[in-house]
């Protein structure tokens, strides 16, 4: 991709209203332009980001077992009243009317829906376990949209739903998508530390909040500091018992602020203990029947009697994994993206466009890199290179190719870091076969 024929519209000043780094630099880098309070665009960087997130989440929810569908944003209020949760859910729901005066509502969330789809064509424990999802568009009206997506008023989510025959079914649905979501996050170079949950008038022990610790987080949490370097499972046999692997994970404490036990916390040493701030970038829930009972999605189970399907829902913030990703990666300078989830994954700097040389080792790179599928981007404008270091420094693309005048009298060009800021020279040839090679290795 070239610049010049990209749409970047990035921004000097740093605007007024946003109070937290990915904020600020996502309105910066050009990636987001607000509409309406909590309500977005998203441009062109911005969408590349989103993109990746979206896939990374997806790939991580099929290889679980997870099948994808889509429903729509928009949904009826008779399906919502079956529930009960219309006029429990409040004000943060978005009720319209259509014009047959018909009431629909902008979901927050899909429980009913699916609920209502799995009841009108599943019948019989044979069919089950299964777990649907889609990535789609949610609309909460937020008292305080802020911190840009991090808190919209439309956001996007990736919502799963499990449907099983009996509780411990359901516990395995549940501990599939604890470790899907480990997985998830790692592979987007996070440490989402899965932390006791709330579980209202459920009961027991099958909530967990994934949270992203930084110091500008919403949440309170507090949890052993070993949790913390974990590593993510990584290959899992999803059809295994899978209790051992998330009981090594939930055996250490860490709790939110809602579900803190300041006598189990003490218990910990000292040097263990670790209270901070946090995003919560996922939420796993194990309802039981609290929709499929109201709402008569029966299950006949091998002994021919039917019962309510159990039930789990699985959420992860795909808009607002955005902002937190800035949060955990950044600098005075701008963003440092992890390279997968990078928006191009390499950035080429032309130093003096209009220079015939300089235009044609820039040319090959670009073409060169795209064809080994690494996402370049050119930048050829007609701009002072300091303006152009700081923009890629500001877009954060996790390597940068310079190419100028006065390395290529002596055969070189120039391969940066952005995290480490470390510089090498080289010949156009080694570098690209270096980046090239690089790929798939990083
Ligand atoms: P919060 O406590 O932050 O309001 P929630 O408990 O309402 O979150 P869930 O209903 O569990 O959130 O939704 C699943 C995920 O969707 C959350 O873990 C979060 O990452 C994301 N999310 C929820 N509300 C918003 C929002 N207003 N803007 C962006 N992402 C959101
Ligand atoms: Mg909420």
């Amino acid at each position: 991709m070239r610049f010049s024929n990209f749409f970047l519209p990035t921004l000097k000043e740093v605007p007024a209203e946003a109070a937290i780094a990915s904020h600020r630099l996502m309105l910066r880098a050009g990636m987001i332009r607000q509409e309406a309070a909590g309500i977005y665009s998203w441009l062109p960087l911005g969408l590349r980001v989103l993109r990746k997130i979206e896939t990374i989440v997806r790939e991580e929810q099929n290889r679980a077992g997870a099948v994808e569908m889509l429903m729509p944003t928009l949904q009826p209020a008779d399906l919502w009243r079956q529930s009960g949760r219309y006029d429990a859910y409040g004000e943060e729901m978005l009720r319209i009317s259509d014009r047959h005066k018909r009431d629909l509502l902008y979901g927050p969330t899909n429980e009913e829906m699916v609920t209502a789809i799995f009841r009108s064509y599943v019948r019989s424990y044979r069919e089950l376990p299964k777990t649907l999802y889609h990535i789609q568009w949610k609309f909460r009206d937020e008292v305080r949209p802020r911190f840009g997506i991090m808190r919209g008023r439309e956001f996007l989510m990736k919502d799963a739903y499990s449907f099983d025959v009996d509780f411990a079914g359901a516990r395995q649905s549940y501990n599939r998508m604890f470790l899907a979501y480990l997985n998830t996050f790692a592979r987007m170079g996070l440490r989402a530390v899965p932390m006791k949950a709330d579980t209202g008038p459920i009961g027991g022990d099958l909530s967990h909040e994934f949270i992203i610790l930084a110091e500008t987080g919403e949440s309170e949490v507090h949890c052993h500091r070993d949790l913390i370097d974990m590593p993510a499972p990584g290959i899992v046999d999803w059809d295994s018992d899978l209790q051992p692997l998330v009981d090594a994970r939930i055996a250490l404490y860490a709790a939110t602020e809602e579900m803190h036990d300041e006598a189990a916390f003490a218990a910990i040493p000292a040097d263990q203990r670790l209270s901070a701030r946090g995003i919560e970038v996922g939420h796993i829930f194990y309802f039981g029947e609290k929709y499929s009972k109201p709402m008569q999605c029966m299950i006949a189970g091998p002994d021919g009697v039917e019962r309510p399907a159990q039930m789990g829902s699985y959420g992860i913030g795909v808009s607002r994994l955005v902002g937190a990703l800035i949060e955990a990666n950044h600098d005075e300078a701008g963003i440092i993206w992890p390279e997968a989830v990078a928006p191009f994954g390499v950035g080429i700097v032309n130093l003096k466009p209009g220079d015939a040389r300089v235009d044609d080792a820039a040319a090959t790179a670009l073409s060169v890199l795209e064809h080994a599928g690494l996402e370049p981007l050119l930048d050829d404008r007609d701009e002072r290179p300091g303006a152009k270091f700081a923009t890629m420094d500001l877009i954060g693309l996790p390597v940068q190719l310079i190419i100028g005048p006065k390395g290529l009298d002596k055969g070189v060009v120039d391969i940066k870091d952005r995290r480490s800021g470390e510089r090498v020279e080289m010949s156009l040839d080694a570098a690209l076969n270096r980046l090239t090679a690089a790929r798939g290795t990083g």
